[in-house]
């Protein structure tokens, strides 16, 4: 059996974690979940990462922080993970959702023509014309590991008033390599970046996230909030309603030795996506989507494009002949906006998301990945044809 994407602990994960258990700090309070803000805000650039329990709650408290709320509008992407879109009901808000282009994030030049043509920008706002309501925030999606197109969007965002929020959950790692945001890493870049430490994400805690903001006093409002807001420690007292949001000791020592590997392992997840890359090339139907070249990606997901007229098989035919041989191989997520929570929510030209996503698949990537699997992978590939 070859996973997709599974945790690669064979660094300073057991020494850490004993360590927090010996010292009998486990929960919510410790000396890793401290070390482990430093460290990220460190690798980062940043001044300040706030810990969390998930990617999703660092997406929560960054909607609610950005003062999106009731009656308010989010832009979201319609191809994601849904976890990415979630949070804005969170906070009583509606998504909008947008196509993506071939690269699959988000599509610029339709973010910006709905922004012109179907909103109108007033004192309140960057207001929708079909609803009325105002639209607060963007929510962009560094997909698999992929840059969006930072430039272009903080230049709409700063016209129409959006808060910019970046889900990097897939991304820590990556940074522009050139243009106005050289060195930046993505999740730098908006007002506030989130990050995931999940099991299948490029470096792993078990479960959790971490936040960054722009603002530096919003940082330190998330990590209050995220603490249940204790306005007084001693006597309990809470002026606002708080979140138990905040990542445990145990997880955190996880996530120091993890980090301490990430630059190793997105090496490796390059050498193998390079790989990948040249004995596919060979495969007449089959192409392993690029990524952006003006910057230095994490290599978090491989996505291979299948294109059934030149290849003989579509999608599923080729998944489920994968899966027989225990190569575990997934589909692109449903898209959003086909979800039924979001069946009556306000889309704008989605063409592009539909057609990618019948045609694309998910292969082995995990940095532990063996050469010799990996040329399993594309020894069945190439015998499919
Ligand atoms: C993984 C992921 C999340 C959620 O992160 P969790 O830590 O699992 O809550 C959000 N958005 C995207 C795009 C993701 O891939």
């Amino acid at each position: 059996m070859i996973p997709l994407s599974v945790p690669n602990l064979k660094g300073n994960e057991l020494k850490y974690v004993t360590e927090a258990i010996e010292a009998e700090w486990i929960s919510t309070g410790g000396s890793f979940i401290d070390k482990f803000e430093t460290d990220i805000a460190n690798y980062l650039k940043v001044s300040k990462a706030v810990a969390c329990q998930s990617g999703t709650a660092g997406l929560h408290l960054a909607l609610h922080l950005a003062g999106v709320g009731n009656g308010n509008e989010v832009i979201v992407p319609t191809l994601t993970f849904i976890a990415a879109v979630n949070p804005t009901k969170y906070v009583g808000a509606e998504p909008i959702f947008m196509d993506c282009d071939h690269t699959l994030n988000l599509d610029v030049n339709k973010l910006e023509e709905f922004c012109q043509t179907e909103c109108k920008l007033t004192s309140h706002g960057l207001v929708n014309k079909r609803t009325d309501k105002v639209i607060k925030a963007l929510v962009i999606v560094h997909v698999f590991g992929n840059m969006a197109n930072m430039e272009k969007i903080m230049e709409i965002a700063a016209k129409f008033n959006l808060t910019v929020i970046e889900d990097a959950t897939e991304a820590l790692g990556t940074y522009c390599k050139s243009g106005k945001f050289k060195g930046k890493y993505a999740g730098t870049i908006g007002d506030f970046g989130v990050y995931s430490f999940n099991g299948n994400k490029i470096i792993t805690s078990g479960g959790g996230g971490m936040l960054i903001a722009k603002d530096n006093p919003l940082a330190e409002k998330a990590k209050y909030l995220s603490t249940q807001a204790k306005d007084d420690q001693l006597y309990y007292i809470h002026n606002e309603i708080g979140y138990n949001y905040r990542m445990t000791n145990l997880q955190a020592a996880i996530g120091v030795a993890q980090l301490e590997q990430l630059e190793n392992f997105i090496t490796i997840k390059k050498t193998n996506y390079h790989y990948y890359l040249e004995k596919l090339s060979d495969i007449r139907g089959l192409t392993l989507l690029e990524f952006n070249k003006e910057t230095r990606p994490n290599y978090w997901f491989y996505s291979l494009s299948i294109n059934k007229k030149l290849f003989g098989l579509d999608r599923v035919q080729v998944l489920s002949k994968l899966n027989e041989h225990g190569i575990q191989t997934r589909p692109i997520w449903g898209l959003i906006h086909e979800q039924k929570p979001y069946l009556q929510n306000q889309t704008y030209k989605i063409e592009n998301a539909p057609m990618l996503i019948s045609e694309i698949l998910n292969i082995p990537c995990s940095s532990n990945l063996e050469l010799e699997e990996v040329n399993s992978v594309i020894d069945l590939l190439t015998k499919m044809k």
